[in-house]
């Protein structure tokens, strides 16, 4: 019995299989981390364990077959508008290893209201207090940057950080503007950038930002885990410093950070990725048309408006009325969109839903609208 009950399990292990593959992505989580062609084969050409290693001489930014040097030590730099960058196993290990290289004990760091959960538990596994500036509040939520400026003064904290944009409304807050305050007050200034860097332009030095965090499974077509990170040539010995028994080893990134198929994944995407943000323009104007489409039926946009990224959150009291007058409940949308090719709200809820337009063209959202609308008039 014991037996049979252990050989079930694995069966099941060797035969992994994805629901959604093939349908139209509207999650906002995925939208941005789906593989380019040149990524899918690098993930299978590096998939074997430690395959990066090869020619690896104990510093694995340093590797020039593949070209990792080339990319770390000069692509990305300039792609994030900084001087020194490394790869990280994802944004939240970079928000994670700037903080416990520039915090002090009993210190704090400011934050805005719409900051990732991430943010907040880097932040607790540091030991530094988190303050909020808070936001604008239903249906805007928007950031005044300007508030950081009392709370600076107030709370003397060792850093400040921007979500830019946020994960849950996709507001685009003054990041420039955040940069000229943290000049005037010398604090160091962390652009969290994991749904931005990738898909629009942003560069450190233009915002005036100390770093720049971004995530590779994101927003950067890479497999993951996988992040990146810049940083002012300043900060590169105090948060990239070095161990003192193994000299080519980071401490931060506990020696060497992601290893094989993410990092692989993240370079054979990179071309491509630096390609697309020159899209961007066309990115926010998709999202506009969309988000006017689903309020002529009656979903409500919340967020900035005009809006400036393909992450909308819609309030769908429609969606919210049927699913409490059905047995699926909040399931039935999951459903209904499957069954029409569709992929994206968080199953099971309808009450407000995220969607990202940054993977489907014009005639796929056409086609999210109509489906939209036959879902709503099949249960009117
Ligand atoms: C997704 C997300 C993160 C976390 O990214 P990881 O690379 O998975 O750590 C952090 N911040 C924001 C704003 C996000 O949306």
């Amino acid at each position: 019995m014991a037996e049979q009950a252990a050989s079930r399990p694995s069966r099941q292990l060797s035969n992994l299989r994805r629901q959604h593959k093939g349908l139209i992505n509207l999650m906002p989580l995925q939208t941005g981390g789906l593989l380019t062609t040149a990524a899918r084969e690098a993930l299978v050409e590096f998939g074997d364990g430690y395959s990066v290693c090869d020619f690896c001489q104990g510093s694995l930014c340093n590797i020039t077959n593949p070209p990792i040097r080339e990319f770390v030590q000069e692509l990305l730099p300039s792609f994030l508008g900084c001087e020194a960058a490394t790869i990280t196993h994802g944004a939240r290990e970079a928000k994670f290893m700037i903080m416990h290289s520039l915090g002090r004990p009993g210190g704090s760091i400011i934050v805005d209201a719409n900051r990732h959960y991430t943010t907040v538990v880097a932040a607790e596994r540091v030991g530094l207090k988190v303050i909020e500036v808070p936001h604008s509040g239903y249906p805007e939520f928007t950031v005044d940057v300007k508030q950081y400026a009392p709370l600076i003064e107030e709370h003397a904290p060792d850093l400040i950080l921007l979500t830019y944009p946020d994960g849950n409304y996709g507001n685009l807050a003054d990041a420039g503007g955040l940069g000229q305050i943290a000049r005037e007050y010398g604090i160091p200034y962390i652009l969290n950038g994991a749904y931005a860097v990738g898909r629009m332009p942003v560069s450190m030095e233009e915002v005036g930002a100390d770093f720049i965090v971004g995530s590779g499974h994101k927003s950067m077509a890479a497999a993951g885990p996988a992040g990146v990170l810049g940083m002012k040539k300043k900060w590169e010995e105090v948060v990239l410093r070095r161990s003192g028994t193994y000299g080519n080893k980071e401490v931060e990134l506990l020696g060497c950070s992601i290893r094989g198929v993410p990092l692989m994944t993240l370079m054979a995407s990179f071309p491509s990725v630096a390609e697309r943000v020159r899209d961007w323009n066309e990115q926010v104007s998709r999202a506009q048309w969309f988000s006017a489409a689903l309020e002529d039926l009656g979903f409500k946009q919340l967020g900035e408006r005009p809006h400036r990224h393909d992450l909308l959150q819609f309030e769908t009291p429609a969606l919210y009325e049927i699913s409490r007058r059905i047995r699926e409940r909040g399931y039935f949308l999951y459903k209904e969109l499957k069954e029409r090719g569709i992929w994206g709200p968080q199953p099971g809820l309808a009450r407000s839903i995220k969607l990202s337009t940054f993977a489907a063209d014009r005639q796929q959202l056409q086609l999210v609208i109509e489906s939209f609308k036959a879902i709503l008039d099949k249960y009117g």
